[in-house]
This record gives C-alpha cells, structure tokens and sequence, in this order.
C-alpha cells in the first residue's frame, strides 16, 4: 500500500487551498492509493473508503481492492482515477460492446447483468430506508402473507430481461465529418463534442443500426454536408430511427440545418430501395444553435406521418417526435405491474398524473369505469387523444396542465378517484400534488418512479398522510445503465382513523 502520511510538511502547508491544509484526510491530491470499494454509486461510480474517507473511483465494482491515483479531495470526498484491479470482484466482465469506455452510454457494461439487477433492487432498498426513512421486509417468500406491515415493505428482486440487449426502439445519432472529410455519425466523445463514428450500439435494435450505417452511406453517396456545431454550417445534424417492435414499421428522420434538402427524390428512392419496411421518412428542421436534437417544424417527405405500435392491446401512433418508451418489452413489464397494482375491477375511476401520451392511461382505461389523464407538454396531450381515438377509447379524458393545479381544479368539481398513478419526471411530485392526494384519498396509489431518491422522499410524505407503503417492484428498463425504475404500491390506511 502506497498510501502514507507523509503529506504533513510542506507540500500541505503550502497548499492553495487553506481549508484543506487545515483538514486532517487521509488522502491527498496525486496520491496512490489501494482502496476497498464497498458500494456503486447511483451514476456508477465505486464508492471507496480509506479510514473512513469517502473515494468515488470510476470503473472500480463493489467487493474489489482496486489501486487509483486521486485527483481531487474535497472536505467530505474525493475522486479518484482508476490504475488497476488488484483484487476483482467475481461479477467484473468483460464489457462486450468494444467502444464502451469512450462513448459512456452504458455504465455498467463490465458488470454481469445479475449483478446490476441486485445493485438496482439494493439501491431502492437503501434509498427507501436512508432517505425515506421506511421499513423494508425481506423480498424472500413473495407470497401475499409477507405483506403485512410488520413484516415492512415487500421490495421484490428487479424484474430484469430475459435478453437485456438491443432494446431500444429509437437511436438519434449526431452526424459529423471524419478528419479525412467524408460523413461519419455515432456518438459524442465523453465530456467533449467531438463525434466518433460508430456502427453498432448493442443496446439498439439491430435494424435500427443497420439503418443508421446505410442511411450514412447514402448520404456519402449524394455528397451531404454534415452540420459543424461549431461554425454552425453544415447540413445534416441527426438521423433518427424508429421501430415498431410490434409491427415491424420503421421511420427515418433527417434532421436538417434548414428548410431546403438538396436531391430530395434521391434521398427518398434511396432510403426506399434500402430499408424494407419503411413506413415513414421525414425531414425535421432545426436551425438553432443548440445541442436540441429536434426543431419545430417537421415535414413527412414519403409515406406517413406516424409508425404505429403497440404496448399490450394498445395501438399508437408515434410521429418524429413524439415521447414513448424506448424499452417496448419492459415498458409492457412495468404497466403490467402498474395495472397488477391498480386492483382495477371495471367500476373504478383512475386519475393518470404526468401522463404523457396517455399510454398508462390507455392501458388502464380497458380495466377501469373512467380515467383522467393530465401532463404539461400540449403536444403530448394532443397525442394521448388522438390515441385513444384511435383505440376507439372514450372514457379517458386528458387535460392539459401542472398536475399539481390541475389535481385540486379536479378534487373541487367533485372528481374522487379509487385508484391514483403518478408516473413523475426525476424530481418526484410537487409537494402541493401530494397534499391534494392526502385530502383525496385515493384507495390506492401507485407510485411509477424513475428516482428512487424522489420516490423515497415522496413515500415518506404520504407515509405520514396516512397512506401504507405495501410494495415496491423494481423493473429494469435500461439494462447497462444506472437507471432505476419502480413502482411502489400504497394503499390508504384507515385502521387507527
Ligand atoms: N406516464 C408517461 C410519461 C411519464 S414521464 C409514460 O409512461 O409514458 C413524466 C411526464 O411528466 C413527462 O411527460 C413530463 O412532460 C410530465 N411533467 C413534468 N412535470 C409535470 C407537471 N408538473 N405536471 C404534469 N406533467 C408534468
């Protein structure tokens, strides 16, 4: 062990840093040191201690002794650059995409995918505990006797995928010239704007990646110019794909920097002759200088506007920019459980919060009397309708606005539902949201929950309202990322009122 105590002298007396100097820590800057990483941060860093001072090494996997040069100490933490692996952790793999490290998409490829659904479902059960303050029971036995609240919360193992590859139905790849000039389209270097190109993204649809590769191709061939973010020139800034899982149906979208396409027709037969299955080509314009992928104005330039697919019996439409999930099969696992926990018996009314498109929603409308759905991004709202048309769904009806105004608009003209879902952006609910639910009293709340810091702190509060937490289920929506999705089962609590 390199690490020693011999920063007393002078190198510390004439630091730059007075409040250092003064802290006793047991690292220093530029020091090497061996260290036991004990944890995985939530952005999947190694979290290791030395004497009780806290070291976050990139790389680095919890259970291994990993040798790292520190870079930067603060009061409370420092960092740490990983050298090497003294003692690895049985669950390091290698990480089978070979430009992992440099593009920085997936963080947790070099884990086996076991390890990850544990980590996740541990990292609900920590922040559930540390920051919520709740009592979780053993996940082992999952029958319905284990529920009981002196057992504490059920948090049951993450569902995972059978297959946790090639599960994304939407790639937007930024386009850029290749030093020898010549278009090239993949990914941002990390911490930098520089574009390496790239064939394969194993966590893409594999057509997706076939068409993005032929899609390059032609635009070689027609001679495009690739937007240069820098000097703001340049044509072609993002080719999007998009793919129905269900259907098959693909759509194209060039993203250009202005209105005008040189060579549109060859543009148009080219992608028609390579891509079978195209349903849809579009040009979408943005003009500004901003790393925003989409613009506002959206042209179809062959076929239709939209591709559809389904999520259950659910048909929607899904144009250039609509949101929708982009893990079709666990999107399918998570509503599922939304539904499993929504008790729907048919005679219910269900308010949707943070709805989106509508598709929980939807999906819950074929179970329930009526559903209400409200989200603040018009254009979505506008797309949960047209969707539930489609689906020949009339008791959803959507409204535009911050739940949190809308909610107490609803609970006033005497809307009372059984079964309330909130499905929030990473900051939680609004706390005024929350207080409209306690004075509601919904039977039942189901929590969908991207954050399970927010969703902590959030249960916490309802906890007090007078709500019981029975469950929570992590489902692993973005396999080899630090995402963590749950949805958490409450119901209200009347026994002491
Ligand atoms: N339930 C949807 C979308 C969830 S994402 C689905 O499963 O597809 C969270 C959504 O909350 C986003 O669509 C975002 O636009 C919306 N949102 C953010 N803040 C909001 C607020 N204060 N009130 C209502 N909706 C909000």
């Amino acid at each position: 062990m390199t690490r020693g105590r011999n920063r007393g002298g002078n190198s510390r007396n004439s630091s730059k840093a007075p409040s250092q100097a003064i802290l006793d820590l047991p690292v220093a800057k530029n020091e090497d040191v061996e260290v036991e990483i004990i944890g995985l941060t939530h952005e999947g860093e190694g979290v290791g201690r030395v004497e009780g001072y806290t070291l976050f090494i990139g790389g680095a996997l919890p259970g291994e002794r990993v040798r790292a040069k520190v870079l930067k100490v603060k009061k409370q933490y420092g960092y740490a650059k990983l050298i090497e692996v003294v003692v690895a952790s049985p669950d390091r793999i290698a990480p089978p995409c070979e430009i992992y490290k440099q593009c920085g998409g997936c963080q947790l490829q070099h884990w086996s995918y076991e390890a990850q659904l544990d980590w996740k479902h541990q990292h609900v059960v920590d922040n559930l505990e540390r920051i919520g303050k709740l009592k979780v029971g053993a996940a082992e036995g999952e029958t319905s006797e284990g529920l009981n609240e002196e057992a504490g919360i059920v948090v049951h193992p993450t569902l995972g995928m059978n297959d946790p590859w090639r599960y994304r139905n939407k790639a937007q790849v930024p386009m850029g010239l290749a030093e020898e000039g010549g278009l090239i389209g993949g990914f941002y270097a990390r911490n930098s704007h520089r574009i390496i190109d790239m064939d394969a993204c194993l966590i893409q649809h594999d057509q997706n990646d076939d068409i993005v590769r032929r899609v390059k191709a032609i635009g070689r061939e027609l001679g495009v110019t690739a937007y240069n973010e820098e000097t703001g020139e340049g044509l072609l800034r993002h080719v999007v794909v998009r793919v129905g899982f269900r259907t098959g149906e693909l759509m194209v979208v060039l993203v250009t920097n202005g209105a005008k396409l040189p060579l549109a027709e060859a543009w148009i037969e080219a992608i028609r002759a390579q891509v079978p299955g195209v349903e849809s080509i579009c040009q979408n314009i943005n003009t500004k200088r901003t790393n925003v992928i989409f613009g506002d104005v959206t042209k179809t330039l062959w076929g239709r506007d939209v591709i559809y697919d389904y999520i259950g019996d659910v048909k929607f439409a899904i144009s250039a920019r609509s949101f929708y999930q982009v893990n079709p099969v666990q999107t399918e696992v998570l509503y599922g459980k939304t539904l499993e926990y929504a008790g729907l018996t048919g005679s219910e009314t269900v308010i949707d919060a943070y709805c989106g498109i509508g598709t929980i929603s939807l999906f819950l409308a074929q179970h329930a009397k009526r559903v209400y759905g409200v989200e603040i991004v018009p254009e979505a709202i506008e797309d949960a309708r047209a969707n539930a048309a489609l689906n020949g769904i009339s008791n959803a009806e959507f409204e535009v606005g911050a739940a949190e105004d809308v909610m107490p608009r609803w609970l006033e003209q005497g809307v009372s539902p059984d079964v309330v879902v909130v499905d929030p952006p990473r900051k939680g609910c609004d706390e005024r949201l929350l207080e409209t639910l306690l004075t509601m009293q919904p039977e039942r709340i189901v929590y969908v929950s991207c954050n399970p810091a927010t969703l902590a702190r959030d249960l916490r509060l309802l906890e007090d309202g007078g709500y019981c937490v029975k469950e929570v289920q992590p489902v692993d929506m973005f396999p080899h990322t630090v995402h963590v999705e749950s949805v958490a089962l409450l119901v209200w609590d009347d026994t002491d009122r």
